[in-house]
């Protein structure tokens, strides 16, 4: 059956002089933006925000960590509105489109709803989520994490950047303390749009990643140890060289990586031996070692294949490996009715589409925890991103937007999406 609202478009030209009229905050002389989370660039593009959405007829409302919440009323004002949330803060030297395209589409889908006069049955509430980058305040994602019962609030205002000043000082400092306390109200749904930030779509020529979920992290810390001896007088059969286990080891954890092909990936990123002299034998090796999987077995399986051999290797060559746990993050599958919402409607607006699990984290990855949660990804350049040269086009943009409106229009009406 046609419905009238599947005419529905968004205005591409609106949302373009939209992100760019935004770009003024924080641009960098090489096209970017630094537009660090609670800087004053950042609220300026907040006063932006809340100006624009109340033009647009919403009530805005800031919780305690200044997550701002843009709400355009529904039919049926006891239903929890279904959000639009990404973020509008940068990377030191990052670009015009991470977080903000999924900001600024969440204005012009009420721009768009009111043109047309279309009520809703849930409020809509478009969400700017604060720091999400982590470039100023660590950990990334941070007010998100709160509202999603993640982190504490108190954790989260201790937070401090380089200088000293904690999150709660920035806070106060650019106006933007809400009296609201952080995750007060239910959201129906979440919905994010947002780049890539990866290759995969354009090196596929899609236009529409369909994001089912987001790909767990495991870090391991890894310190191998041997004993030293002269390269001269020891004979390789009576060494314990560090070095050559570690060089076993960093072939296993390729092979680790290669095993799920397309889904896996393995990474070592640091590789130091010592004493570091051309004519010892290494008796010391740290590496670290990133291994990360969508689903939780696959990432069990790589972590317990890996430390199997390690264990072999140790035996083998008389070493002694320990593998030390520093950090996880497990692998978030998104809300089938929200994740068939995104895929039905790129489908129906004819666009080329594919499904893709997310490489980075976002908003999303802790607001899963709360609420339905799906995403929507429309490739970036060349896969560049957390780069003053991150580019999409405006084509680009709409397409990502008007699947963003489609999805949030079916769940409201609850289409038997399955
Ligand atoms: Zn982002």
């Amino acid at each position: 059956m046609t419905r009238p609202a599947d005419k529905l478009r968004i205005d591409p030209d609106r949302l373009w002089a939209t992100l760019m009229e935004t770009a003024v905050f924080g641009a960098t002389a090489r096209g970017g933006l630094c537009r660090l989370a609670l800087s004053a660039e950042d609220a300026a593009v907040r006063r932006w925000f809340v100006a624009a959405c109340e033009a647009a007829g919403c009530t805005v409302t800031v919780d305690e960590l200044g997550d701002i919440f843009a709400r355009r009323a529904g039919a049926d004002p006891t239903l929890p509105p279904i959000a639009i949330g990404s973020h509008l803060d940068t990377q030191p030297t990052g670009g015009r489109f991470d977080g903000i395209l999924g900001v600024l589409a969440g204005l012009e889908i009420v721009r768009t709803l009111n043109d047309s006069e279309i009520v809703t049955r849930h409020p809509i509430e478009v969400v700017d989520w604060t720091n999400e980058e982590g470039a100023r305040f660590a950990p990334a994602m941070l007010a998100s994490g709160v509202f999603a019962g993640a982190f504490g609030a108190d954790y989260a205002r201790d937070r401090a950047d380089r200088d000293g000043v904690t999150f709660e000082a920035a806070l106060q400092a650019v106006g933007f303390k809400g009296p609201h306390p952080a995750g007060d109200h239910p959201l129906a749904a979440h919905f994010e749009l947002h780049i890539e930030q990866g290759p995969v779509l354009e090196d596929a020529g899609m236009e529409i990643g369909v994001v089912t979920g987001v790909q767990g992290i495991v870090w391991l810390d890894v310190e191998i140890a041997g004993l030293a001896c002269h390269a001269g007088t020891t004979p390789m059969g009576l060494r314990r060289d560090a070095l050559q286990g570690a060089a076993r080891l960093a072939q296993a954890v390729d092979a680790v990586g290669r095993a799920d092909p397309g889904v896996s990936l393995s990474t070592i990123g640091v590789f130091e031996a010592y004493p570091g002299s051309r004519n010892t034998v290494p008796e010391r090796v740290r590496m670290t070692v990133d291994l990360r999987h969508p689903r939780v077995e696959g990432l069990e399986r790589m972590e317990a294949e890996f430390r199997a051999a390690a264990a072999e290797i140790a035996a083998a060559l008389g070493l002694d490996i320990a593998v030390t746990p520093v950090w996880s993050s497990p692998p978030v599958v998104f809300a089938a009715d929200c994740v068939d919402a995104v895929r039905q409607a790129a489908a129906r607006l004819g666009y080329s589409r594919r499904d893709i699990v997310s490489g980075a984290g976002h908003d999303s990855v802790y607001v899963s925890r709360v609420a339905p949660t799906g995403m929507i990804f429309v490739p970036c350049q060349d896969g560049i991103s957390h780069n003053e040269a991150e580019a999409i086009t405006p084509t680009q943009a709409a397409a990502g937007a008007d699947v963003l409106l489609h999805a949030v229009l079916a769940f409201d009406r609850g289409d038997d999406v399955a």
